[in-house]
């Protein structure tokens, strides 16, 4: 895709810290470096989101990152975690529109990431729950 930067970087058109390639995926750091090796993982396909990946892409995507995660923990013995994000539209964050997973190692508690789960538990019964996953259920094509 043309004006997007993550293809652009791709193809070397701008430059990147990058982190591993083959012929499916690049990795490259995360400008911003939330944290200290906060990388960006990509798939070399220009897909939009997690809604375009169709299951023989995702499989190559994803199957990099376990890889990526034992190097950084290699790398920086000092990590004590890591988060994995995949922001999907602008709601969910998502701002640059070439799918990407985020890996975010985490060293301390309070170093400028957070996830906030918040607990609803009480306000679903079970019959609302079912009828929740049947209508997930239903929808998987
Ligand atoms: P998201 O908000 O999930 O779409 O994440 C996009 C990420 O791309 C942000 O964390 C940015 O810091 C990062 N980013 C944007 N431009 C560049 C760039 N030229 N090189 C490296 N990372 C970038
Ligand atoms: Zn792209």
């Amino acid at each position: 895709m043309n004006d997007c930067i993550f293809c652009k970087i791709i193809n070397g058109e701008i430059p990147s810290s990058k982190v591993y390639e083959d012929d499916k995926v690049y990795a490259f750091l995360d400008i911003s470096q939330v944290t200290k090796g906060h990388t960006l993982v990509i798939p070399k396909e220009h897909v939009k989101d997690i809604y375009e990946l169709d299951e023989t892409l995702a499989a190559d995507f994803f199957a990099r990152v376990p890889k990526l995660a034992r190097a950084l923990k290699e790398a920086f013995p000092d990590m004590k975690g890591l988060n994995l994000v995949n922001n999907n539209e602008a709601l969910a964050y998502q701002s640059v529109f070439h799918s990407h997973i985020h890996l975010i190692p985490r060293y301390q508690e309070d170093e400028g990431f957070a996830l906030k789960f918040e607990n609803n538990q009480n306000k679903y019964q079970q019959e609302e729950l079912s009828e929740i996953a049947n209508s997930i259920n239903q929808s998987i094509k």
